[in-house]
């Protein structure tokens, strides 16, 4: 089987969907590497690296199989071969184009965000692997734009009491910033929709807040929180701006699949906060968790910084690359044979699963749903 992996496109897009690592450790599963020249080059890896792994320079869309970070440009989906298999990021629930036009290209496409969120695909989860980055960066992007240190420091200038910061939102890009601005010296708050998290933010010493909204938990099928109702919103907005008039800094990272970011933060709330204040909000590239938020831009509104950053995975080419390179190699590996050649099983859960487009349809429900709505 051939894997090809040609240079990301898309604006900004600074990652890569194969490390030589990874190239070593196909190439020797049988499995021919073959690179566009430069693919590397913005996640600080030279075509050196790749060759001296196994891999050759070629045309990065000529492989059995293409490897992809951001969902392909119509271009890019013109130089697809019928028949060829695409692994990336589609953004299936979101973009019914992207599908529509791979379907008709006649590609097998398997989308990252589609493989189920089981044990077994643990490896696989670049959902994952890129929030445990975004998260990363949205605290230190915190750090950096607040006017005041996040840790208590002692000194013979004085006291300096540590920051307060909420984090909206504890999936994995949630507890990762948590996780980080708690090792900054932060003082940590945390909500979720999703009691099951209680315990988790508690673990990595941060305070759940309570919410007295009447929401027992809204958890939903995969572990993933529902859409709250819009009074349950409203509660729930008018809640939190008092919690949030406390803090010093807010990071959001509320989501639901497929969905427009929950709003959770009204402008009533930004303006309770105190001058100089930060927020960070990661679902800024969904519409936001806040009122004022402007996606790829920072807005200053009643004195308070509202960050909105979009692919913040991207920022940190090197580690995020290196990371969804692993998740890549473990889907891959599911689709080669022992004979080194290609074998789709679609009875495979994961297969079956993440597989988006078909023999020319559109053969995942929810995809379909999008690409027709
Ligand atoms: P996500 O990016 O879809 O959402 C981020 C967080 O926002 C979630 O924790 C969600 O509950 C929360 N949220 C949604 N609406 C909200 C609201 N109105 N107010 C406050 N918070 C709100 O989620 P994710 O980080 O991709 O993952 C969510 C969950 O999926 C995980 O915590 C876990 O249970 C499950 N998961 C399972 C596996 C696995 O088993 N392999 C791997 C990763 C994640």
């Amino acid at each position: 089987m051939k894997l090809s992996v040609p240079k990301e496109t898309s604006e900004g897009e600074r990652r890569v969907a194969l490390v030589p690592e990874i190239a070593k450790k196909l190439s020797s599963q049988e499995v021919e590497v073959v690179l566009e020249s430069g693919a590397g080059e913005s996640a600080h890896l030279p075509d050196s690296q790749y060759e001296e792994a196994g891999a050759s320079l070629g045309d990065g869309f000529s492989g059995d199989v293409v490897a992809k970070v951001a969902p392909p440009s119509a271009e890019e989906i013109g130089k697809l071969s019928e028949g060829t298999v695409l692994i990336g990021f589609l953004e299936p629930l979101t973009n019914g184009e992207t599908a529509k036009a791979l379907a008709q290209a006649g590609v097998t496409s398997f989308a990252m965000e589609a493989i189920p969120r089981i044990t077994r695909a643990q490896a696989m989860d670049a959902l994952s692997s890129q929030a445990t980055v975004g998260g990363y960066r949205a605290a230190l992007i915190l750090a950096e734009e607040l006017g005041r240190f996040l840790p208590m420091l002692t000194t013979a200038a004085g006291t300096i009491k540590p920051a307060k910061v909420l984090v909206l939102g504890a999936g994995v890009a949630g507890l990762q910033a948590i996780a980080t601005a708690r090792r900054l010296g932060a003082v940590l708050h945390a909500f979720d929709v999703r009691s099951a998290v209680e315990e988790q933010i508690q673990s990595l010493g941060a305070k759940f807040v309570k919410l007295d909204i009447g929401l027992e938990n809204a958890e939903s099928e995969g572990g993933y929180a529902r859409e709250l109702t819009e009074e349950e919103q409203q509660r729930q907005r008018e809640a939190l701006a008092d919690v949030i008039g406390g803090m010093d800094g807010v990071i959001s990272t509320a989501a639901v699949p497929g969905r427009k970011a929950p709003l959770l933060i009204i402008e009533d709330a930004v303006k309770k906060m105190k001058p100089g204040s930060v927020i960070v909000d990661l679902a800024a590239e969904t519409g936001g968790n806040c009122e004022l938020t402007k996606a790829g831009e920072t807005v200053i509104a009643h004195d308070v910084k509202i960050v909105g950053p979009t692919n913040l995975a991207s920022t940190m080419p090197d580690h995020a690359s290196q990371l969804y390179a692993k998740n890549v190699q473990s889907l891959v590996e599911l689709m080669v044979g022992e004979d080194g050649a290609l074998k789709l099983d679609f009875e495979d859960e994961v297969i079956k699963g993440a597989c988006i487009t078909r023999d020319g349809d559109i053969v995942h429900e929810r995809a379909k749903e999008a690409a027709n709505a």
